[in-house]
């Protein structure tokens, strides 16, 4: 940990992962789910920022069953890294692609006969086996099939492919509301029975993710989903889930400028002074994955004061009005987001200044800024 710590990093502007913490909010929902069902990590859009390369390692040695992505390209980046790690992928892969999943060795999400009967097809080639969980449309539209005689008799005819094993089944819910929701939950549970009516079992039956995880405990079934939550997300309104925010985002000023009252700052001079001031030049910018729509709206905390990010936010650096700050000099820390403790923004706070939610706001980090990773193990 030391060791990865001291490491030279090749930048300022850093994303720092608590991996302690991240192994504490996912032992918390084991804790809240209990030993009988089964959590799929969810790690996708290269692990909401955090690195999913980085973090896999801390959730399957803190009980993750799977690790779930959105596509194969994100699958194949961490089969590259982790051998033997079970991998999902909850997207659709095309049929040109679907060698890779059977040769990859990674659970795949499919929906249609045709699909099941390449993978087995592929896979007895190859003389091994593919995992598959089927997917079901309960209202969503997005993904799956909406339940009918037709798709049950499909999936009963996958359950006789000699090299595909249909693992399991799931659903995802529009969490539209409480009403809603059941609704689905319902429908896939009717689908469930007529599919075990008819002599086809799952190993897992999941809907649930972050918010129906903490909110909704009768849904769990015998898998979950948790995404968000892992990270310190708090989307849930009605569970209680002891979480903490894994990820800080900083950076260190690279120089200061006097400006005196009347001149402006950055492209088209958009902020001008109204006194004399003092402002830092910030080396991170929209390229980062920081919201451009955070100019005068934004703010680093240096020293545990706020300085409000001035004049127009650039590709790679920014502006910050440090005047009021005693002390600030060159090289200084920048937290641009934290978990709130020293006055920073929380990702929630950035979520509601930049109009999006807070999922959006740590998946738009790019990858150029580095991940380092300390409070536990991991491969960087
Ligand atoms: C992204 C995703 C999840 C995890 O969502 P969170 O809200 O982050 O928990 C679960 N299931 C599916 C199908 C997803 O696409």
């Amino acid at each position: 940990m030391e060791n990865q710590r001291e490491a030279t990093v090749l930048r300022d502007t850093q994303v720092q992962i608590d991996l302690g913490r991240m192994a504490q909010n996912l032992r918390e929902i084991r804790n809240l789910v209990g030993d009988q069902v089964a959590i799929m990590a969810v790690i996708k859009a290269n692990g909401y920022g955090h690195g999913a390369v980085g973090i896999a390692p801390t959730l399957l040695e803190n009980g993750a069953d799977y690790l779930a992505v959105a596509t194969l390209t994100e699958a194949m980046e961490l089969r590259h890294a982790y051998p033997k790690a079970p991998l999902f992928i909850l997207g659709h892969t095309p049929d040109r692609l679907l060698s890779y999943v059977v040769e990859n060795q990674i659970t795949q999400t499919i929906f249609t006969l045709e699909q099941a009967q390449i993978l087995s097809e592929l896979a007895a080639s190859k003389g091994v086996t593919v995992r598959v969980h089927i997917k079901v449309d309960t209202g969503f539209h997005r993904l799956g099939r909406i339940p009918s005689p037709e798709f049950r008799d499909e999936i009963c005819q996958m359950f006789g492919l000699p090299n595909l094993e249909v693992e399991g089944i799931f659903s995802h819910l529009a969490l539209a509301g409480k009403a809603e929701d059941e609704a689905q939950y319902q429908t896939f549970c009717q689908f469930i029975k007529e599919l075990e009516a008819a002599g086809c079992t799952f190993r897992y039956r999941h809907i649930a993710d972050s918010i129906a995880t903490v909110d909704y405990p009768q849904y769990h079934m015998n898998m979950v989903r948790p995404g968000a939550i892992l990270y310190g997300m708090r989307g849930f309104t009605e569970g209680v889930l002891p979480i903490k925010q894994v990820m800080t985002f900083r950076t260190a000023i690279s120089q200061l400028h006097q400006i005196p009252a009347g001149q402006g700052v950055s492209y088209d001079y958009l902020w001008k002074a109204e006194k004399d001031s003092l402002i830092a030049t910030l080396p991170f910018g929209y390229a980062d994955g920081y919201p451009r729509n955070l100019r005068d709206l934004g703010y680093v905390i240096i020293n545990g004061i706020k300085a409000p990010i001035v004049g127009v936010i650039c590709m790679d650096q920014c502006l910050a009005d440090v005047t009021h700050i005693p002390g600030v000099c060159c090289g200084m820390e920048a937290i641009i987001y934290g978990d709130g403790h020293d006055g920073s923004m929380t990702i929630e706070e950035a979520s509601k200044l930049a109009g999006t939610n807070k999922n959006d706001i740590i998946a738009r980090i790019t990858a150029r800024p580095p991940r380092v990773y300390f409070g536990g193990e991991a491969q960087s």
